[in-house]
């Protein structure tokens, strides 16, 4: 069964110099035909191929699914008191994570993985077509390994994030629950994990914790990326650039030094306004690290504590108006960028022989995602080729 979908007035391809737009390589007046989940074609819509179906863009927006390279979705509970705390003026610390632990040690499987088809859901209807899942709230071996398990029903981006906090019962012993990190629990953890990371933050794990735990999991044959440089500066974004990271995420409190070791290498600078959004933050500056020429990723950070939204597009608004981003920057962020952050090439563009992994918006123009905040603009989700949504 072949599709295709024509009179798109706006499809944005993220193939730099196909069009217009520089990096978006937008097409106008465009048709686009999948094939075995796959983009088999792309070009004007007169003429376009015959095809067994055809969905009418109707002359809207097209562009490719967004790429969420930052989701901690395996957990149980809600933190909407802390939330109404946090807005009554409480400062965040990440202390609240323990909370969601112990909630999520208490669940049966069929629990968790009830919450993360929900939230995958969720993401699904707003457009996001891939998604990074990470562990976390579980802490122990069984714990971390169940929830890497059912993430990896969800999702291949699967990261190992047992170096989240250090758990209650090895409060007194950093040290202890840094080796079973780096032994045990990463041994079981291998099977249902693409990536390692670590919360390197003051509170949760120092740079030589964070070190140990990120040389133990590329050992082990893990890609590498890094909470860094959240809630104060530190040593966290350089660490991740020397170990060669993916991605580092958050970047919210930067030194020179930091954006010019950025600048220097391929590892991109996740933002997450999301957080700076829930607990009520100074947000990162991304035209700072867009301007020294860092490649900047958006993603939403999901979880119950410091930022519940699944929603690429209320990102994309949030970097708009709060982190400096044109529209287009934080559109390729949202899609182009995230999948750079996964290391993937066949993610976050259009093009022939890709997944047909697209969103159809209800407007003319992807800069209606950040000009018309939360209106829900995302009509149509193709997922490898299958269209989500009732027409
Ligand atoms: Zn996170």
């Amino acid at each position: 069964m072949s599709l295709l979908i024509d009179n798109i007035g706006e499809l944005v391809t993220n193939v730099a110099d196909s069009g217009e737009g520089g990096p978006l390589g937008i097409l106008r007046g465009a048709a686009l035909v999948v094939e075995e989940g796959r983009v088999a074609w792309i070009g004007p819509a007169r003429p376009a191929p015959a095809a067994d179906r055809r969905i009418d863009a109707d002359g809207a927006a097209v562009l490719p699914g967004f790429v969420d390279s930052h989701a901690h979705l395996v957990f149980a509970g809600d933190r909407a008191g802390e939330f109404v705390a946090r807005m009554a003026g409480a400062r965040y610390t990440g202390g609240g994570i323990r909370t969601t632990v112990a909630a999520t040690r208490a669940a049966d499987d069929a629990t968790l993985r009830a919450t993360v088809a929900r939230l995958r859901a969720e993401a699904l209807r707003q457009g996001t077509t891939t998604i990074e899942i990470k562990s976390g709230y579980g802490l122990s071996v069984a714990d971390e390994a169940r929830s890497l398990r059912i993430a990896a029903e969800f999702t291949t981006e699967t990261t190992f994030l047992g170096a989240h906090v250090v758990p209650p019962e090895y409060a007194e012993r950093p040290d202890d629950y840094v080796g079973l990190v780096c032994g045990p629990m990463l041994r079981a953890a291998l099977p249902y994990a693409r990536w390692i990371d670590v919360f390197c933050e003051r509170g949760a794990f120092d740079a030589d914790h964070t070190r140990a735990v990120l040389t133990a999991g590329q050992a082990a044959g893990l890609g590498v990326r890094v909470h860094a440089n959240q809630l104060g500066p530190g040593p966290g974004v350089r660490l991740g650039v020397e170990l060669g990271a993916a991605s580092v995420d958050h970047c919210t409190h930067l030194d020179d030094r930091d954006v010019e070791a950025l600048a220097a290498s391929d590892t991109v600078a996740t933002l997450l306004p999301g957080a700076e959004f829930s607990t009520r933050s100074p947000y990162p500056d991304a035209r700072r690290l867009l301007d020294a020429g860092v490649t900047v990723a958006l993603a939403t950070d999901c979880n119950p504590g410091s930022s519940y939204t699944s929603s690429m597009p209320f990102c994309i608004a949030l970097a708009v108006r709060e982190l400096g981003m044109t529209p287009a920057e934080a559109v390729w962020a949202a899609t182009a960028g995230g999948a750079r952050a996964l290391r993937r090439d066949d993610l976050g563009v259009l093009r022939p022989g890709v997944p047909a992994d697209l969103s159809i918006l209800a407007a003319p123009s992807y800069v209606h995602l950040a000009y018309r905040p939360g209106v829900p603009l995302i009509s149509q989700v193709l997922h490898n080729g299958v269209p989500q949504c009732r027409p």
